[in-house]
């Protein structure tokens, strides 16, 4: 494929606009263990320990956050917490915040700030073509020549929506209003507080996996984010990660 959109940045009549083809997902805060889940599990039975002591019998402890994933007592996956940046098109976060239960999030405003011109074009692995009927469909590649066309008119396209909102701007029309003009496919910002049974819940949805027990059919680009979100999760808590994929990848 000729087109390479990733991170690209052209033309003299709108030198600072750009095109980006990758999400960003950075871990910037957390306090996420497997102990965590341990130490809420067994409340209910032994009272408050030593987390010394929980640590003190590995495969009981495995054996316990498995049983607790498997028979879905949910509420010990919640004494935890990670706070991811991401950085996004703009119809990812549309989907990601239909996630309404145990997530916190904080995105970038259009109303106090001028918005950045970078805009998401999909890159050469993105099968661009959708076939059979709805609910029951497959994504393919897409030819050489869909590719191209689908840069170049995203690309052009994208040029224009920016210069009518500088356009505006210049002749002091309000940001809030100037942003009307800007596609879905601009990249923002947020930031997304989450437990584990929460993120849980979203990649059962958000993400395609051999091991899930219901697949979902998430639209790419936010899997693109869950994958990354996931990555971090599983080093922080591997017990927890191990039993959700043991299980079928469903959120007790
Ligand atoms: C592949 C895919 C396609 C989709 N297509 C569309 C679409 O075409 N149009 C569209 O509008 N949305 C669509 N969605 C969004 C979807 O309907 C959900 O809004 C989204 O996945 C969030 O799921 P959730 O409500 O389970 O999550 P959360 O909001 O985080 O809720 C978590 C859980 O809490 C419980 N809960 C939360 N709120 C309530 C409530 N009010 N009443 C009762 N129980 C509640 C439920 O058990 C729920 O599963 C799609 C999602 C996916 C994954």
């Amino acid at each position: 494929m000729s087109h390479t959109p990733a991170e690209s940045t052209e033309s003299p009549d709108s030198a600072a606009v750009s095109f980006r083809s990758e999400v960003t997902v950075e871990l910037v805060k957390h306090s996420a263990a497997d102990s965590d889940v341990l130490w809420a599990a067994r409340v209910s039975t032994a009272g408050e320990q030593s987390l010394e002591e929980l640590q003190k019998d590995p495969e009981r402890s495995k054996g316990l956050i498995n049983y607790l994933m498997r028979d879905r007592h949910g509420s010990p996956f919640e004494h935890n917490s990670m706070t991811f940046f991401i950085s996004a098109p703009i119809f990812v976060f549309r989907e990601f915040m239909r996630h309404r239960v145990g997530w916190s999030y904080n995105e970038e405003s259009g109303r106090y700030r001028q918005l950045d011109p970078v805009f998401y074009v999909p890159g050469e692995s993105r099968k661009l073509v959708q076939q059979g009927r709805p609910g029951k469909y497959e994504f393919v590649e897409g030819t050489q020549a869909q590719h191209e066309l689908t840069g170049r008119v995203m690309e052009d396209s994208y040029r224009r929506a920016y210069e009518a909102y500088q356009e505006m701007l210049a002749a002091g029309v309000a940001r809030e209003v100037a942003r009307a003009v800007l596609p879905v496919g601009l990249f923002s910002s947020m930031y997304a507080t989450c437990n584990a049974r929460s993120l849980m819940h979203f990649l059962g949805l958000r993400t395609q996996h051999e091991l899930a027990a219901v697949p979902s059919f998430p639209q790419r680009e936010i899997e693109m984010v869950g994958e990354q979100m996931e990555a971090h999760w599983a080093k922080l808590m591997p017990l927890t990660y191990g039993a959700f994929n043991a299980n079928g990848r469903i959120a007790p």
